[in-house]
């Protein structure tokens, strides 16, 4: 057919150009870990990746060659996501939470070629250089060494060309058994994960947003805000360290309107508001994900004139899987259940689809009932087909993608989590829901954290037990909170025990670890077993 549209592949390298070309003087401000204070902009980050760019060539980078970081959130390190895909490069963010044992799988198994690192994990270079074998060049970002790097480049050079289906980024996750899994991200699917996060129930961005992203550079590729935000020209505000009496202050020198962190960042700011009586007048957008966002938590910034974007995702899905988009009828609803609905997990942006199947027979696909619980999976352009360096297999043609979620889907989209596959308790043949166990444990006011788990019973096979971590100073028995949540779940969901403990062990992006837990009570002997 006569006519055609133009070439224009879908590259990440086409987001810094428009957020240079388009706003280009937009600030980019960093709080240094020492306390200080740089300021850069658009156009100067897609400058110093284009020497970058320069400088990786000259220590022989190749296209599809892995660039690895181990830092936090920084200017420098935003350079690096571009440097890195300007010259063809796999951007490979690890996570320095991570055991050593998984820093040395995961660098061997993507074979990085180059790593950059903040002057902080300099410990973590020493105990790790004699095992990583790929790695030719190690690059601090701290003490001049990145400037010094890049500092002999002029910029003057262009990105790398390919297909739209070159990958671009690698992220691992590090899954309850086993070896971490590598995601591959394409550009083209970064790119439209980019322009879906442009949407107001995402994460609402136009050139006035001012963005304090919590979510480390390291993890799910920052729920894909370096790339969003250069597609819609914001200011970032960047912190290399996450305390909240440093976060608080920059949010309200630098106007920040928008923020997106995991629960346990929130809290720790309300911690910090309510001592010292902060308040943040700019914020109006809060994104929240990674586990379930409490419902204190959203009520307290809903109630603050903030919208609660309640977001869920997976490493496997870029992130974005679902954000709390609001129902057709939210307006005619009551306060009281616009909190309810945003304290569920959401519903699809155009491109994502989800389904629920039969927990034992994943041939059946359940029904969107808002009642019928199973294995949620999920499809769409930046959903992930096989891991990095897996074999194709005949899963690949089903373009399903079991999360290991177990979720509710209602009539009119929202999706409700309510457990792990793996963590669900099984008792007399019922399932009983941990994640909501938890959420009731949390709401009473002693609580601190909450995790419940099944105990072997040689009559219901499994019983929940819960195991609680006290708020400082405050009393309570296993008792009284079984009281508190009889109020919400059914009688035979209730605990057999309640156990205190004074921590509960979590993993590196700061979930609570229930395999862990589990091992730690896996001698546990119920009263009545
Ligand atoms: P990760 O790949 O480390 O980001 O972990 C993804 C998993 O985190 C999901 O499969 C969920 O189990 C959990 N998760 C993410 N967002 C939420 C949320 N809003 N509520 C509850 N769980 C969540």
């Amino acid at each position: 057919m006569l006519g055609a549209m133009q070439d224009f592949d879908l590259r990440v390298t086409h987001l810094i150009d428009h957020a240079a070309r388009e706003t280009g003087s937009r600030e980019i401000v960093t709080r240094w870990a020492d306390g200080s204070e740089t300021r850069t902009t658009w156009a100067g980050i897609r400058h110093d990746a284009l020497r970058m760019t320069q400088a990786l060539r000259k220590v022989g980078v190749q296209p599809g060659d892995r660039v690895a970081t181990l830092a936090m959130n920084h200017s420098r390190h935003l350079v690096s996501w571009y440097g890195a895909v300007g010259v063809g490069g796999v951007l490979h963010t690890i996570n320095p939470r991570l055991f050593d044992d998984q820093l040395e799988y995961i660098a061997n198994h993507a074979e990085d070629v180059v790593l950059l690192y903040d002057a902080a994990f300099a410990p973590i270079i020493e105990r790790m250089k004699p095992k990583w074998t790929t790695i030719k060049r190690y690059i601090c970002f701290d003490n001049g060494e990145f400037e010094a790097w890049i500092g002999d480049e002029d910029g003057n050079t262009t990105w790398a060309t390919g297909d739209e289906r070159d990958p671009c980024m690698l992220c691992y996750t590090s899954g309850t058994t086993g070896n971490p899994k590598g995601v591959l991200y394409e550009h083209r699917s970064t790119f439209l994960h980019a322009i879906t996060g442009l949407q107001p129930a995402i994460f609402d961005f136009d050139a006035r947003s001012v963005m304090l992203p919590v979510v480390p550079m390291f993890h799910a590729a920052s729920w894909g805000l370096p790339w969003a935000g250069a597609a819609a020209g914001i200011k970032f505000v960047f912190s290399a360290v996450n305390d909240a009496a440093v976060l608080c202050d920059l949010m309200n020198r630098e106007k920040v309107t928008h923020s997106a962190g995991v629960p346990t960042v929130w809290l720790a700011t309300f911690k910090h508001m309510d001592e010292t009586g902060t308040t943040l007048p700019t914020l109006r957008q809060a994104i929240i994900g990674g586990s379930a966002a409490p419902r204190f938590m959203i009520e307290r910034l809903m109630k603050a004139g903030v919208n609660v974007a309640h977001a869920w995702g997976m490493t496997e899905t870029s992130p974005i899987g679902t954000t709390g988009a609001k129902t057709w009828d939210w307006d005619d609803r009551s306060f009281e259940d616009q909190v309810t609905i945003k304290q569920m997990q959401g519903r699809v942006p155009f491109g994502v689809e989800l389904r629920t199947v039969d927990l034992g027979d994943p041939a059946k696909v359940l029904p969107r009932d808002g009642q019928t619980s199973g294995a949620l999976q999920v499809r769409g352009p930046w959903v992930i087909k096989r891991y990095f360096k897996a074999e194709a297999d005949a899963t690949d043609a089903e373009q399903w993608f079991d999360t290991g979620d177990v979720a509710i889907l209602h009539p009119d989209g929202t999706l409700q989590l309510t457990d792990r596959t793996k963590d669900v308790i099984k008792s007399g043949g019922e399932w009983i829901s941990s994640v909501e166990l938890e959420n009731a444990a949390m709401s009473h006011p002693a609580v601190a954290e909450a995790a419940a788990i099944g105990i072997y019973h040689p009559r219901w096979d499994e019983r929940p037990i819960l195991v609680v971590v006290k708020k400082a100073g405050a009393e309570v028995t296993g008792d009284e909170i079984k009281a508190h949540l009889a109020k919400s779940v059914a009688k035979w969901w209730l605990p057999d025990a309640v156990e205190f403990v004074a921590e509960i062990p979590h993993g590196g992006t700061g979930k609570i670890s229930k395999k862990d837990l589990r091992d730690q009570f896996r001698d546990y002997k119920l009263a009545d077993a």
